[in-house]
Order: C-alpha cells, then structure tokens, then sequence
C-alpha cells in the first residue's frame, strides 16, 4: 500500500521530531515521521543535553533561543518532562580580543529580550565559586540557559506532534527515496510512501541517502568524548547548581551532573569515524572511549576546575556527531531537487534543534525562510567538495573549540 502525505521526515532524532511538531503547529497535519530504529537511536540519546545560548556562532543565537522555548512547550502541551536545569552559562575570556567580541554582542541579546552580561573575575568567582579565575580577563553569562534531558526533549516534542495528528513510523527504515512526477516516492520494508516534500533529518547517514540523486552532501562523522564524574564534596556543598563553563582556552564545556561534573572535550587532534560509510548495523551504539587522547585536555580542565581533578571518572562516552565543514547545520531547501529539504549535520543539535524544527518549517509552509540565515543554507556548499577538503575544514573547525573567529 502507497500512503500519500504532505511531507515524509526521515529520522527521529531531536531534529527529525522537532522539524514534525513544528510543522504539525503550521497546520501540516498530513506529516510521517519515519525513523528506522527507535527515537533517539542516534547522536540523540547520548548527547550531555546542553542547551546554551551563546554557541560557537553569534549569528545563530536565535536557533538556540528559540530550542529552548519548543523543549518547554512540547512539555506543558504533553506532559513529558524535559529535565530543563536554567543553571546559566559562563563563556570565558582570557584576551581582551575574546572580551571585546563578547561585549559587542551585548544588543543582539537584548533585542532578543535574553539575559546576557560581560561580567569581571570577581563576579565568576560568586556565580562559579570552583572556578580557578588567575588567568581570567572576565566572561559571558547567560543566567537563564541551562540543559535539558535529550530523550525527554526528543520524546516530547514528539507527543505533542502526534497529538496535532502528525504520525511516527518507528523500524521502518527508508531504503531509497526517488523523484515519481510531483511527488517523493520513499522505499521502506513496511511499503511506500509518497510525499509532497522530503525532509532528510537521519544526520550522518543523509550522505548515504542523498549521493543517488547526484548529492554529495559534505557531511561526516566525528568521535566526540564527554567524561562524566564521581561526585565531588565541593558541589556537594553548594546549595545551588553551578553554570556551564565554556572555555576557549581548555576547549571544553563543564556542566553539574547530579554531584559530579560531565565534560565535554574538543579535542586538538580529532579523529573521524566510519568516513567510507556507515556500518549498516550501527544502533544505539557508542566508539570505544580513547582517554589518553583525551589526557592532554582534561589536566587544563583540571587547572580550570581544581575539584574536576580530584573526582573519581565514572563514564567516559565517544560518541560520533555529524559535521558540515563550517561546524553548522544543512538547515533549508535543497534547490536543485524542488521539495527536497535539509535538516542535518547537527553538532549541537540539542542546542539547536528546537529553534531549527521552527524555522525550517516556517520555510516550507510560507516558501521562504522566516528570517535572513545564510550561515545554514545548504547551498553554501559546491557539490563537488572533495572528502579530503570536507575532512581538513571539519577538523578544523572541531579543534577551534570556543575561540571567537572573526568570521562567525
Ligand atoms: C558525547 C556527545 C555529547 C553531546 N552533547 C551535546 C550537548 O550537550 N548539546 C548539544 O546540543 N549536542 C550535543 N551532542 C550532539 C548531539 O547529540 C547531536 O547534535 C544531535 O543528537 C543530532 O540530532 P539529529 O536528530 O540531527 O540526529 P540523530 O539523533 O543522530 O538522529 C538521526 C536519526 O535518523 C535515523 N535514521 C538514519 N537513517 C535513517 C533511514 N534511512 N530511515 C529512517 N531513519 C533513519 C537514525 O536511526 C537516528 O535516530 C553531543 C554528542 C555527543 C556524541
């Protein structure tokens, strides 16, 4: 049997499901969400949830906003809690240049209407007292972002799809998708499906999906490693949660988890995964944690958070994320092949996918963007971008970690 819909979105992680609910919220009530294993199966589960609103790139702020606003939402419409901790975020800043960029920021917050201060040494110690703050010129504090439980978010941004009459098909993996007349004609094992517009939300594995219709979609996988602590007595102590710290100058980000700490690195050297294909039985899985490589970055982390060096390491996680060259998403139409939307390679998909779900939608249900983002056009790319180029920018743009280019 041929269903018929008005839009297919392929994968159900946070993006996949927030692209569904929010185009059940324009009124597209004919949308399938197909998702070959179960939500959350990918990048998704194991992501630390963070959801900043000073991200590596100013000029997305809104997307991670906008991410935070949907999580919350979907869990009153639903119910389905999501874990959102607004225990604020420090960015620091160890050069005047870093400082100076930070500042300049400050009216694009508040025309957003969003809390954002350039705060001294002294107010970093109050708001972070487990910070070491010698070498600080001062930071960036957003007090009112925080973090969310990925799956949760995931989760309920799916209900409240469904109950605007959106569908999910979970196990029902799409094999081939194909241009049929006006329509989209997608091949799963459960039968298949047409569609007015496609939305490709399956990250790394759009690559795969996207080279028979001549695209080569420049996106690849990248390990990335989060440690997560034992509990520490000086967290233990404080009578409030602390903030994320983002630190350009030991490429992390630190965040409370329960007692202990959960770090997240960017790594100087960072290695690649399955970049020839991915393995066809790959699921819910992680890569084998490398913690020597890891080894360099966490004693900087150390002289940052004193404490993080005297816990016990309880988990380490490697797990692969999608990068585009420019460590942005594909977020939009692809124009070569009308009806053919983008909504992958997600570094911070948590971050961002909320807001993401909202504007992309926004743009197929009116035929054009809501707002001017040229930085997630997927067109910013040539077709003809070689693996090698695309594996060199993204390493790159990986290893600059938190560092202000000027171009961002
Ligand atoms: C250790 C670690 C920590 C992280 N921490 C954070 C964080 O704190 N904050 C943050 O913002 N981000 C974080 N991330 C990144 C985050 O996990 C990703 O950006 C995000 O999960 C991407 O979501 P997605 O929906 O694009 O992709 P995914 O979650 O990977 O979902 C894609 C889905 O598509 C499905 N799929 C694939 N192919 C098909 C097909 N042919 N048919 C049907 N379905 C298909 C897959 O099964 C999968 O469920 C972290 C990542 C790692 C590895």
């Amino acid at each position: 049997m041929t269903d018929h819909v008005q839009a297919a979105v392929i994968g159900g992680g946070i993006v996949g499901c927030s692209v569904l609910d929010a185009l059940a919220r324009r009124g597209w009530t004919e949308v399938l969400l197909l998702e070959k294993r179960e939500l959350t199966s990918g990048s998704t589960w194991h992501a630390a949830g963070n959801t900043t609103f000073f991200g590596h790139y100013a000029s997305i702020t809104r997307l991670y906003v906008d991410s935070v606003a949907a999580y919350l939402r979907a869990e009153q419409e639903t119910g389905q809690p999501v874990g959102f901790h607004p225990a604020g975020s420090l960015r620091l800043a160890t050069s005047e240049r870093e400082l100076a960029a930070y500042r300049s920021l400050k009216p694009m917050y508040q025309a957003m209407g969003v809390p954002y201060h350039v705060i001294d040494p002294d107010a970093v110690k109050q708001v972070h007292p487990l910070l070491e703050t010698g070498n600080l010129l001062g930071a960036a504090h957003t007090p009112t972002d925080g973090h969310v439980d990925s799956s949760g978010a995931t989760h309920a941004l799916a209900q409240a799809a469904r109950k605007r009459g959106a569908e999910i098909r979970r196990q029902c993996p799409v094999q081939a998708i194909a241009r049929d007349g006006e329509r989209w004609r997608l091949e799963t094992p459960k039968g298949d499906v047409t569609a007015d517009h496609v939305v490709l939300a399956c990250s790394f594995w759009a690559r795969e999906l996207a080279a028979p219709l001549g695209l080569n979609l420049p996106i690849y996988p990248l390990q990335h490693h989060e440690v997560i602590t034992d509990s520490v007595p000086e967290l233990e102590a404080l009578d409030f949660e602390v903030p994320t710290v983002r630190d350009p100058w030991a490429p992390s980000n630190t965040r409370q988890e329960g007692h202990g700490f959960l770090c997240g690195v960017y790594e100087s050297e960072p290695e690649f995964w399955a970049t020839d294909g991915i393995p066809p039985d790959f699921a819910e899985e992680l890569l084998p944690p490398d913690t020597e490589r890891l080894e360099p970055h966490l004693l900087k982390v150390m002289e940052r958070m004193p404490a993080f060096g005297h816990a016990g390491i309880k988990t380490v996680n490697n797990g692969p994320i999608g990068y585009a060259p420019d460590g942005c998403p594909l977020l939009g139409p692809v124009e070569s092949h009308p009806g053919l939307w983008l909504a992958t390679a997600f570094p911070v998909g948590i971050g961002t996918g909320g807001g993401s779900g909202g504007f992309l939608a926004d743009w197929m249900v009116d035929g054009k963007a809501p707002y001017d983002l040229p930085i997630v056009h997927p067109s910013r790319f040539s077709n003809d971008l070689s693996r090698d180029a695309c594996l060199a920018m993204i390493a790159e743009t990986y290893r600059q970690g938190y560092s202000m280019p000027t171009d961002r």
